[in-house]
């Protein structure tokens, strides 16, 4: 274990890196770097509960005496600015300049933004804990709710905004929902979900020309028509935060390229969570994912890399989406539209609502997405990471549990 590594970013990867170093415990002196003033929390809760109650406060990962005790510093507020790889330092904007041996950028992404609605009032990014404060004062104060972009976060806080009461309108302008993250049929599911919920759920939608009034948008433009605005959410995606990286020189791609050991293109450097392009392992491809799951599993990772004891990352992906009644579980990355050889068969849940979805290429499970089946998501998981592929017949029979064609 290096004597000295200093962390830069306190999200999910960070606060799990934090964690499985102390359990390695093999007394290496930790720096934790993070332009947020916030000690890290979760953030899944923003989109959900959160925004529910004034009462609701952010979820720690570890209370903060938590750090002292294990021997890591907190630099909270405090953004890394430079790195100086041949100088082994990092210079903060506070003027603190740390040493490293080993460092670690866990930076995360950012809600991508449209830079004519910067600033505006009643428009609100949801990524950090201050914008989810922010919004849902917002949100308590507002009758209609415009979310831009049917995304996870979007349809997210849609359905948040929805159970509080609000008339909610979705505008999507690709031809389906979620359509990076699930299958064709899932996104059917969802859309129907929401409109019979009473959301209105516009895809394939074009945007545009937007009427600013002093602080406030006032009206856009939706298929050539002027919509009204009393309070819009951007939820059009994220991009991962680079520039610190591009800035030292290492190789980016649309995220920090990482090898399998979680290694930036210099081996002193590693990064981890959503800000990494990574082999996958299964597939063959570099990938870049956005969730807990991943920035865990990375993290876990990269312990197993700083403590000398490297192994390689190989993680079936899973992630969530609580939206109103909808409780979604994907299990492994859905197969794209249109890949040869992919068929899907769906098993019935315990209910009409409840089902999951299980994709395969040729005769291999590749994906489960689940919807109100939580017991059926893990089993999947479980048949996914131990390479099984039951016969689709057998898969798609309630009567038989996943559970059984894992024995
Ligand atoms: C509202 C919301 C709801 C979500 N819900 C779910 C969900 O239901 N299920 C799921 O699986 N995932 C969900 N996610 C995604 C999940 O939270 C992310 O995948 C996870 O947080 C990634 O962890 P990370 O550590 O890589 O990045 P982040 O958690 O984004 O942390 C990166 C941190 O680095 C800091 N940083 C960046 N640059 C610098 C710098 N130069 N100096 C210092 N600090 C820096 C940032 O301020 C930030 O605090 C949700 C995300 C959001 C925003």
């Amino acid at each position: 274990m290096p004597s000295n590594i200093v962390i830069i970013g306190g999200g999910h990867a960070a606060a799990q890196l934090c964690a499985g170093l102390a359990e390695a415990g093999q007394g290496a002196r930790i720096h934790l770097v993070c332009e947020e003033a916030a000690i890290p929390y979760h953030r899944p809760p923003l989109s959900k509960t959160f925004l529910k109650s004034p009462d609701e406060t952010p979820q720690l990962h570890r209370p903060e005496a938590w750090y002292a005790e294990n021997g890591i510093s907190l630099h909270l507020g405090d953004a890394a600015l430079a790195i100086d790889r041949a100088a082994r330092t990092v210079t903060l904007r506070s003027g603190a300049v740390l040493g490293w041996e080993r460092l670690v950028l866990a930076t995360g992404t950012r809600a991508r933004r449209i830079s004519a609605l910067d600033g505006l009032e009643n428009v609100a990014l949801l990524r950090a804990a201050d914008e989810a404060v922010r919004l849902r004062a917002r949100l308590a104060a507002a009758r209609h709710v415009t979310v831009l972009g049917g995304g996870f976060i979007g349809l997210e806080v849609a359905a948040t905004a929805l159970a509080l009461g609000k008339q909610v309108l979705v505008l999507e302008s690709a031809p389906r929902l979620l359509s990076r993250a699930v299958s064709p049929e899932l996104s059917a599911h969802v859309l129907s979900t929401h409109r019979a919920a009473g959301m209105d759920v516009r895809v394939g939608v074009r945007t545009g020309v937007l009427q600013v009034d002093g602080s406030h948008l006032t009206a856009i433009e939706v298929d050539g028509q002027p919509q009204p605005v009393d309070l819009l959410l951007l939820g059009i995606g994220a991009v991962p935060e680079v520039a610190l990286a591009q800035a030292a020189g290492l190789e980016c791609a649309d995220g920090i390229v990482v090898d399998a050991f979680m290694q930036t293109s210099d081996e002193a450097i590693l990064a981890v969570g959503d800000c990494t392009r990574f082999p996958d392992q299964r597939g063959g491809t570099a990938l870049r994912l956005e969730s807990v799951q991943n920035a865990n599993d990375q993290a876990r990772t990269a312990v197993a890399t700083l403590s000398g004891a490297p192994r390689p990352h190989d993680a079936v992906p899973w992630f969530w989406s609580d939206q109103g009644g909808l409780r979604l579980q994907m299990a492994g990355l859905v197969p794209a539209p249109g890949t040869a050889g992919a068929s899907t068969v769906r098993r019935p849940g315990a209910s009409a609502a409840s089902f999951s979805l299980m994709h395969y290429v040729d005769a291999q499970l590749r994906c489960v997405e689940s919807v109100n089946a939580p017991l059926d998501h893990m089993m999947s998981r479980k048949l996914l990471e131990a390479g099984r592929s039951p016969e689709p017949a057998v898969a798609a029979d309630p009567a038989v549990p996943l559970k059984s064609l894992l024995a």
